[in-house]
């Protein structure tokens, strides 16, 4: 299992008082599947993202990434199991305005420590990988947003991560092209083998995702097929 998360808790200060917003989740994601999150806004999806990303810590239960158990970690072996086995694509893509699509990826190895020198490459396999292949000098002006949420997912790959965590990447998309992100993120898990989830809005490809698990106030539920 690439990502276990067991009996995890998660509460944030609320008033006199304090909110639950996770509730003893449960969730498996073994490597080259895909796993969707759905659910009402303010369910708690982000927050298990967070959770499974290691951006925040349960108050209770296990974060297992790819073999490690989080709990033990200090906050440099955090980012350091970030970096080398977590992809993060959030809703917008965050690019760098000046920067070309290629430079967008090939920040993610500097940032590492990785040799510059395959970076290059590494950035143009991926883009081609995503479908823009011959946009690799292009800046995120002279992009569609359908393209610039590909560079975002390309840009989480870069440093070939064993989970992939992405939050509702087709918010800003028209149906189409967030069929084709959709598409493109199913076909990235098989090819890479990792474990990804993936926060939904968009029910319509849920046939796709092979599990559908449901968020409602902090409680993870599987999907009964209708
Ligand atoms: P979703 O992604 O499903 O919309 P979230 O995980 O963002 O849900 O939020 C779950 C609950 O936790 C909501 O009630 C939200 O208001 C609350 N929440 C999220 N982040 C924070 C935070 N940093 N501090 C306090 N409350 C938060
Ligand atoms: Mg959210």
């Amino acid at each position: 299992m690439t990502l276990t998360l067991t009996d995890v808790t998660l509460t944030y200060p609320d008033g006199d008082g304090r909110l639950t917003a996770l509730d003893r989740v449960a969730l498996d994601v073994p490597a080259g599947t895909l796993t969707a999150v759905v659910g009402p806004s303010g369910s708690g999806k982000s927050s298990l993202l967070a959770v499974a990303a290691t951006l925040v810590a349960p108050d209770e239960g296990a974060v297992v990434v790819a073999g490690t158990d989080t709990a033990g970690l200090g906050r440099a072996d955090k980012a350091a199991l970030r970096r080398e086995r977590i992809g993060i694509v959030f809703q917008q893509p965050n690019l760098l305005p000046s920067l070309t699509a290629a430079e967008q990826l090939q920040v993610m190895t500097h940032l590492s420590g990785r040799p510059a020198k395959a970076a290059r490459s590494r950035a143009l396999e991926l883009l081609d990988a995503v479908g823009l292949a011959g946009q690799a000098g292009r800046r995120p002006h002279q992009l569609s947003g359908g393209q610039r949420q590909r560079i975002n997912i390309a840009r989480a790959l870069m440093n070939d991560p064993a989970l992939l965590l992405v939050d509702e990447p087709t918010s800003a998309l028209d149906h189409e092209r967030g069929a084709a992100v959709l598409d493109l993120l199913v076909t990235l898990t098989r090819q890479r083998s990792t474990a990804t989830v993936l926060v939904t809005h968009d029910r319509t490809h849920l046939d796709r995702m092979d599990h559908t698990v449901t968020m409602l106030d902090g409680r993870l539920t599987a999907e009964v097929p209708a």
